[in-house]
Parts: structure tokens; sequence; C-alpha cells
């Protein structure tokens, strides 16, 4: 197989370091304005997406300090859910299947899908438990490539945090 952005050998559709480059592309992308003085907390309860999400926050704002929580916070400006686009899709379908609308979060991982989530933290040797699969998001991705951020559109235009 060969990577879909530079053409080189790759076992997935992209290469490792085009992989690492575009999910750190939409990671710096879905930052939050952020000054010197900005009180900046990062939500890690130890999943993949936790850990990859303090990885990125760390390595992307460098203007100021970043602290890390299991839980949310108060006397924080910003607050960084590791909310990924699967997420957000899921959101949507819980809340028009269910009624259930889930709090609009801010996030670095809104444009990145677990999968990519998970191919960076093994390129990264961040450690991560085993993948669950077989969620309904990601078997609606593998039949329709595309429909997890299509779905993650509506579901910022309807539960909030569009950009
Ligand atoms: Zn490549």
């Amino acid at each position: 197989m060969e990577c879909a952005k530079c053409g080189k050998p790759a076992a997935d559709e992209q290469c490792g370091s085009c992989l690492v480059k575009s999910v750190e592309k939409k990671a710096r992308k879905a930052l939050p304005k952020i000054t010197g003085n900005s009180r900046i907390l990062v939500i890690n309860d130890g999943s993949c997406e936790g850990k990859v999400s303090e990885y990125l926050a760390r390595k992307l704002i460098t203007i100021t300090e970043v602290s890390c929580s299991k839980l949310p916070k108060e006397g924080y400006d910003v607050v960084l859910h590791a909310h990924t686009a699967d997420k957000k899709a899921s959101d949507l379908l819980e809340f028009m299947l269910e009624s259930r609308k889930t709090e609009p979060a801010q996030s670095l991982l809104g444009q990145l899908l677990r999968k990519e989530i998970a191919a960076y933290a093994k390129i990264k040797n961040i450690a991560c438990d085993a993948e669950k699969s077989g969620q309904m998001v990601e078997k609606l991705e593998q039949r329709s490539k595309g429909s997890t951020h299509a779905l993650a559109r509506v579901s910022e235009e309807i539960l909030g945090l569009g950009r």
C-alpha cells in the first residue's frame, strides 16, 4: 500500500510521518486563543484519547502552563476535553435517538478519528489499552468513509461549539 499523501510505502492509508503531521495540524487548528496568562486544564481520564490530548496540549501550548486532571475543575480559562470526531458523531446520534444532550466541550481532537488517535499513540509510544471497537459510528465509517466527520460537523451545529 502507498501513502495517500506522499506515495511512500505505508501499512495504512497514510504513512507514519504523514499521520503525525496531519494529527498535529488538526490539533493546532483546534487550539483556542491562548495568552501567557491563560490557565489551561487538560482532561486526561487515562484513556488513549485523554493521553494523546494531554501529549498534544503540552507539545503545542508552550506560552503558558498546562495543568492536567482526570475530571473538570473550576478556576481555568480553558478546559480541553478529549472528544474526538467519533465522540461528537455519537453525541449527535444519542441526541437524535434518545434526546440525550451532551454539553459541548472544547477539544483538540474534534477533527480527528479514534483510529487516528490510536495510530498516533502507537507511533509516539504512548501506552494505550486495546481498542474497543464495533461502535455504531465506526461501523458507519467503515461503510461510508467520511461519515464521522460529516456527523461531527452536524453535531457541532446542533449541539454547539462549531467553528
Ligand atoms: Zn506519507
